[in-house]
């Protein structure tokens, strides 16, 4: 496994010059991984962009299953080098067999798949062992950025942990999980979280059964909503920010009030982008990859929690339309919004509660089809 060096952004002191170049260019290499996945997708993408809508029509099923959103636009030819920091770790894996799962191939009409695995190593291991290398680091990735909202992973995964997934392989993109099933052998407590997208929301988000959503969100984050989170930073993956999948434009707010001090520094990488730091506090706030700024927006300008400070933009080394959200502690340490925000999840409006069980149903008699192994 190929692990980015410990040291890679977490450092930024804006006081060494070689540093101060250094770090943001690495931390927007990694940006642009976290949010667009690694180099195989943008390597595709180019190529087979073209191609993903008419897969996708394809694959899809006739009804029930939420609308695939559009192709990122526009991955750059060439994609930026970077070490894959991707896989997880476990505690070593030993030469236990995994336990027999099913290969089931759901009907091919419906485009998903089915994939049951026994933890016995890292989770991109055990899934690349049943689903193949083009697609078992791709799905590893977006089965753990669910996972960790009930365990921390790879800490919290233990040998024996049973993972189903039902997914749909995308072209030039993340494989889509529709529906995941944990049993965790260290809580010793099963968990569940299925695609659905409630009316009139644009986007399918992950539900509990309950009708609350998988993922937290954040009280006085710097986006009221979003698209999806494409990194975190629990995700394992040495990424020092968290990136939120949004339209170009979409208002971007002040997490606390404080004053800007910097604007637009390491363009090629960063874009255009604001630095914050609270008053009478030790944070800093960097929002990369934003629109263009306002000419009247100045460094040491004051701004109030909650004021929007900028549109979300695809700038610098972007790959699709995102921000890049990253709080600092110190200008040293890097802090995970997710443990300093205060948090909530919201829950399904009662009006889409039917349908988000009946999808439930749906997604449960998909994972339950075992197909004869072999
Ligand atoms: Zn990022």
């Amino acid at each position: 496994m190929r692990r980015m060096p410990m040291s890679l952004g977490l450092q930024p002191q804006r006081r060494h010059p070689i540093r101060a170049a250094a770090i943001p260019f690495l931390l927007v290499a990694a940006t642009a991984l976290g949010a667009f996945g690694r180099p195989w997708v943008q390597q595709r993408a180019a190529a087979l962009a073209g191609l993903a809508g008419l897969a996708r029509a394809r694959l899809l099923p006739a009804a029930g299953v939420v609308a695939t959103p559009a192709v990122p636009p526009g991955p750059p030819p060439t994609p930026a080098p970077a070490p894959d920091p991707a896989a997880p770790a476990l505690a070593p894996a030993t030469s236990t067999p995994a336990a027999p799962a099913p290969r089931a191939e759901l009907p091919a009409r419906t485009g998903l798949r089915r994939v049951a695995v026994r933890i016995d190593g890292p989770l991109e291991t055990s899934l690349t062992r049943e689903v193949g290398r083009e697609l078992g680091p791709p799905l590893a990735q977006v089965v753990t950025r669910a996972l960790v909202w009930w365990v921390k992973v790879p800490g919290e995964l233990r040998r024996g942990d049973r993972l189903e997934i039902l997914f749909e392989p995308r072209e030039g993109e993340e494989p889509r999980v529709h529906a995941l099933r944990f049993h965790s052998g260290k809580l010793e407590q099963a968990f569940r979280a299925y695609l659905f997208r409630p009316e009139p929301e644009a986007h399918p988000r992950f539900f509990h059964p309950t009708g609350e959503e998988l993922e937290l969100r954040l009280e006085r984050g710097p986006l009221d909503d979003y698209e999806q989170i494409t990194s975190l930073l629990r995700d394992g993956r040495r990424h020092q920010g968290v990136d939120f999948r949004t339209p170009v434009g979409t208002p971007v707010k002040a997490p606390f009030s404080g004053v800007v001090t910097r604007k637009n520094w390491n363009w090629r990488s960063n874009g255009n982008c604001l630095e914050l730091t609270e008053s009478g506090g030790r944070r800093t706030a960097l929002l990369l990859h934003l629109d263009e700024l306002p000419r009247t927006l100045r460094v040491g300008q004051r701004v109030e929690e909650g004021q929007v400070v900028a549109r979300s933009g695809n700038s610098g080394r972007s790959f699709a339309p995102h921000l890049h959200y990253q709080l600092m502690e110190g200008g040293e340490r890097v802090l995970d919004p997710f443990e300093s925000h205060p948090t909530y999840r919201r829950a399904i409006p009662s009006s889409q509660k039917a349908a988000l069980d009946a999808e439930i149903a749906r997604l449960d008699s998909l994972l339950d089809v075992v197909q004869p192994s072999g």
